[in-house]
């Protein structure tokens, strides 16, 4: 046997006890005629000591060992004489009587400690030594959890989990494909799934009822803190259901996780809508771990003084941050700085402070008269001591994007977005479409298969851009965990959506003739929705990228440096899918 106990589980009750450990040596330390090593594995570290006194060959093998080296011993479990309180098994140590070494090491790049002195590129092209990193590894095992407890709710839901093939058609609508050449079909190609959509749709109409999948989902995009190109999502889809079952399925399934695996009871969530969503916070996903939401600030300082900025401004909003009065001109300078960068895009910042005596001192005061900025501080319900951020800009929208990361960074520095507090949303009624400068086009905002609200069905024909769907985000600390709608079951209304949004007939039967088949023939209404795996899990595990939660991740160039993946492959396995390379110039 290699191993009677884990080196995670001795305590004072074992004292006595003669037990096998196998394990990695994280470090040997010599002190007079003694020899520490501390034996780690999985499920914790144990302290094992050689006393050269007792057995002076064994002591001085216990020396020669290495950093990493896999050992085996056999000892006797012993109280400890200084207790280590950070250690589970703090309390005990083995006094080694046999040293068995199972495999010698190379000395690993960086040190396998909580705190290690590895940078990221070289952590990441010996990942599996990184994984060694109890904090690594703890972002795993509660991955695990959190999936086996996903599982175990919807089991218990009666969702079946079904398979979705990996290699499918190419669908347009969406981000970028991944595509895999046919060698039996030369010439053809198959994409892999953004996510199973249309599949899980079809297994609706397969009378599968309730199904779900942790699957891993691909899209070439270009990469983020929160983005990999695969990615693994829950995917979920419902029969015979409206918005608020889906709803309420699903908010059960998130108060399931949190309280199972954070003991945290979640509060009911609130709903809150798109328009609401972006007129508050400038962003379809607010982080409501605090306040401060936009105050309007069109009729106080439009047209009511000189400032020109304000009076050709198409929007004007203000955050009001309580107690920020204190802020420096040169601290001021730096929030200027800080909205004028080119990922926020703004031109410039107001700010007006209110002082203790509630009086109100602006950086426009001299185009305003003191009854303006007194119903600026009104309007803002500012008090003594507040510092009251103005943005305004030509764009309703883009004004409101800019604002929105003002309110973040503002709530960062405040210290309001801690990691461990919560707080979760439903965003509903998203708009159906969305306008694409690029492509001169409404797009679907969430996927053509989304339906409209039943209300608004008419509009479709007059006005499409207003149209609302019956779409709908969970949101947590600024974070779009997931999102569905309810579907299109009705063949012709699922034409008409292709229609408004740039395909032929003929285009349409082309690309998604199979689902428009399959729905004439019996297809019940059905909804779902599907969380992203990776950011419910970082979320939970308080990191700041989903990279840690995933075993072997890619990095922002899409490269796996551990395995060189992405990397050129053969001529002939090239020739054998017909396939010529045709790089561009340097
Ligand atoms: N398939 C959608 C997505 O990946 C989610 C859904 O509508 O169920 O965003």
């Amino acid at each position: 046997m290699y191993r009677t106990k884990t080196c995670g589980e001795l305590r004072l009750a074992n004292v006595g006890e003669c037990v096998t450990l196998s394990g990695w040596v994280q470090r040997t330390r010599k002190m007079g005629g003694m020899t520490f090593a501390d034996l780690r594995d999985r499920y914790g570290i144990t302290q094992l000591v050689f006393d050269e006194s007792k057995d002076k060959e064994l002591c001085d093998r216990a020396n020669r060992l290495g950093r990493e080296w896999v050992i085996q011993v056999v000892g006797e479990v012993s109280e400890r004489q200084s207790k280590n309180k950070n250690l589970p098994t703090g309390d005990v140590e083995i006094i080694v009587r046999q040293l068995n070494v199972l495999n010698e090491a190379l000395t690993p790049p960086f040190t396998i400690e909580e705190q290690s002195d590895g940078g990221d590129d070289l952590r990441m092209k010996y990942r599996y030594l990184d994984l060694r990193r109890p904090n690594v590894r703890r972002n795993l095992e509660l991955r695990h959890k959190f999936a086996f407890e996903v599982r175990r709710y919807l089991d218990q839901q009666g969702f079946m989990e079904i398979e979705t093939p990996v290699l499918v058609n190419s669908t347009p609508e969406g981000a970028r494909d991944f595509v895999v050449p046919s060698r039996m079909n030369p010439g053809q190609f198959y994409a892999l799934p953004q996510s199973p959509q249309t599949l899980k749709q079809l297994l609706m109409v397969a009378g599968m009822d309730r199904y779900f999948q942790i699957v891993k989902c691909f899209r070439d995009e270009d990469l983020r803190a929160d983005r990999q190109p695969e990615f693994t999502q829950i995917d979920c889809e419902m029969s015979f259901v409206e918005q608020e079952d889906i709803l309420q399925m699903f908010e059960g399934m998130s108060r399931h996780l949190f309280k199972t695996i954070l003991g945290i009871d979640i509060p009911t969530l609130p709903r809150m809508t798109w328009a609401d969503a972006m007129k508050y916070y400038g962003s379809d996903k607010p982080d409501t771990r605090f306040d401060m939401k936009f105050v309007e600030l069109m009729d106080v300082l439009k047209g009511t003084g000189e400032f020109s900025v304000f009076n050709e401004a198409e929007y004007i909003g203000g955050i009001c941050c309580e107690g920020q009065a204190v802020y420096t001109r040169k601290q001021l300078d730096q929030l200027t700085d800080f909205v004028r960068r080119p990922q926020v895009g703004a031109k410039g910042l107001v700010y007006a402070r209110v002082g203790e005596d509630g009086s109100v001192k602006s950086s426009v005061d001299k185009f305003y008269s003191p009854e303006v900025l007194e119903r600026l501080k009104q309007t803002m319900n500012a008090k003594p001591g507040d510092l009251i951020l103005i943005i305004s800009g030509p764009d309703t929208l883009k004004a409101r994007k800019q604002l929105c990361e003002l309110r973040l960074e503002m709530g960062q520095r405040m210290g309001l977005r801690p990691k461990d507090k919560f707080s979760c949303l439903w965003v509903i009624d998203f708009p159906m479409y969305e306008w694409s400068d690029e492509e001169q086009r409404l797009m679907a905002m969430h996927h053509p298969f989304t339906s409209p609200k039943p209300e608004d069905v008419p509009l479709l024909d007059t006005d499409p851009a207003s149209v609302r769907a019956n779409a709908y985000d969970m949101v947590i600390n600024g974070v779009e965990v997931g999102g569905g709608s309810i579907r299109i079951h009705d063949a012709k209304l699922q034409q008409k959506i292709f229609e408004i949004l740039g395909f032929t007939p003929e285009q349409a039967q082309q690309k998604f003739g199979f689902l428009m088949n399959a729905f004439k023939y019996g297809a019940p209404p059905h909804g779902g929705l599907a969380y992203g795996l990776d950011r419910f899990v970082s979320l939970f595990a308080q990191l700041d990228s989903i990279r840690d939660c995933i075993a072997f991740p890619k990095n922002n160039s899409g490269r796996d440096v551990m395995l060189d993946a992405p990397g050129v492959i053969d001529q002939s396995q090239l020739d054998e899918l017909h396939l010529a390379i045709n790089l561009p110039k340097a």
